[in-house]
This record gives C-alpha cells, structure tokens and sequence, in this order.
C-alpha cells in the first residue's frame, strides 16, 4: 500500500448551487487525482469519488477505471471537512 492519502491541490471542477451539488478535484502528493462529488445541504458530505485517468491507480496500478478510491472516501471526506477545502476554492 503506497496511497499517499494527503491532499496536495484541491479546485472546483462543477458546482450547482441551486442544488447545493458541488465537484472538486484532490490531487494528492503522489499525483493522483480523484474528483470529489459533494452536496453541501444540511452539511458538507462526500457522496461519489471517481479517479481522474492521467496517472495508474496508486492501488492496483490500473489505468483505467478501477474501484479503488472508493475504499477512501472516509479518508477524503475527512481531509476535506477538517480543512475546510471546499472554502478554499471559488
Ligand atoms: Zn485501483
């Protein structure tokens, strides 16, 4: 396991605040990048993780879709609310 779990970048990819659906993109120290669904209403929740293809999953190496990430959403989701990325971002 070399999952480097730390958020190095974060940015808005889509937000819908009518609906209070918003997406970002992590990218993490070893340069992998998972886009994070969340709904903001009644408060901030990870609700989808999907890793971007530029490069192979740091998991099972694949580079095409794979199940992987979704086993860190916790992890995710923790990351972003205790740093209050989505405030980071416009
Ligand atoms: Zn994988």
């Amino acid at each position: 396991m070399s999952f480097n779990f730390k958020i190095k970048n974060f940015v808005a990819a889509d937000s819908n605040p009518a609906t209070g659906l918003y997406h970002f993109v992590a990218t993490f120290s070893d340069r992998t990048q998972v886009r994070l669904m969340f709904q903001k209403n009644p408060e901030w929740t990870l609700i989808g993780t999907n890793r971007l293809l530029t490069v192979p999953c740091p998991v099972c190496r694949r580079d095409y879709y794979c199940n992987c990430m979704s086993k860190y959403a916790p992890q995710f989701e923790e990351q972003v609310l205790e740093g209050e990325l989505y405030n980071t971002v416009d």
